[in-house]
């Protein structure tokens, strides 16, 4: 595919996806600024990020630290308003780096990976912001706090990293109605006074938005399906 043909695709699909957003806003009696769409550009290359980039678009997110320091800290120089999330499940040994090079760790799910974060922000001198992943399929395979301890992770959180910890981050089991998952991390929110809660990917934001997600993650419909 020729670059232009690949800026033009993302670009439509971007456009694409900010039109449902404001549909699905609109269904649910919500305003559209109240959701913010972060672009998953996990397994593709730098040109992609940057056609997004060129198209607009300022919100990122990646799954693993490394990649997203071989390609985040560059295109910085050039756009410095562009924002990188780490979404997925983070290893303590690469929580260090997650704090240098990440504006928001949507991942955070459990002691140990509290105290490489703390450690790791000194070191780093700065502390992205937080979410906890909650494991609301208690799924052995996945990351995130299981339900049962995530009121008190939650809490026990929000005591050590006060405002940094800004709300809650799911990812439903494959093949299941989202929708319970999705509407157990709101009312978790309000039990604790979150404002963000990151829910929803490409099959299922708008499903999201309806249960009051204000970060939706998606990557598949923006940059086609990963190499
Ligand atoms: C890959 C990924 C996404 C994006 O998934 P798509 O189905 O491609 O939209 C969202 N959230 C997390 C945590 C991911 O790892």
């Amino acid at each position: 595919m020729s670059d232009l043909t690949a800026q033009n695709l993302i670009s439509a699909n971007l456009a694409a996806i900010r039109n449902r957003i404001t549909r699905a806003c609109e269904r649910a009696g919500r305003a559209a600024e109240d959701v913010s769409l972060v672009a998953v550009s996990k397994f593709h290359p730098i040109e992609s990020v940057e056609a997004a980039l060129n198209a607009g678009q300022r919100l990122f997110g990646e799954n693993r630290v490394q990649e997203a320091a071989s390609k985040f800290p560059e295109l910085r120089k050039t756009f410095p308003d562009l924002r990188l999330h780490i979404i997925g499940g983070l290893q303590t040994n690469k929580a260090a780096e997650a704090c240098q090079i990440a504006d928001m760790i949507e991942s955070l799910d459990r002691p140990s990976l509290s105290d490489s974060i703390e450690k790791g922000a000194q070191k780093a001198g700065r502390l992205p912001e937080l979410l906890v992943q909650v494991n609301t399929g208690d799924e052995p395979q996945k990351s995130g706090v299981p339900r049962e301890e995530a009121d008190a992770f939650t809490e026990a959180s929000l005591k050590r990293f006060g405002p940094k910890i800004r709300g809650l981050m799911c990812i439903p089991p494959e093949g299941e109605d989202p929708t319970p998952h999705f509407r157990f991390l709101r009312q978790m929110g309000q039990r604790h006074g979150l404002p963000v809660l990151s829910m929803g990917m490409s099959a299922d934001f708008e499903k999201a938005i309806a249960e009051n997600a204000t970060l939706v993650r998606v990557g598949t419909a923006i940059f086609g399906s990963r190499p």
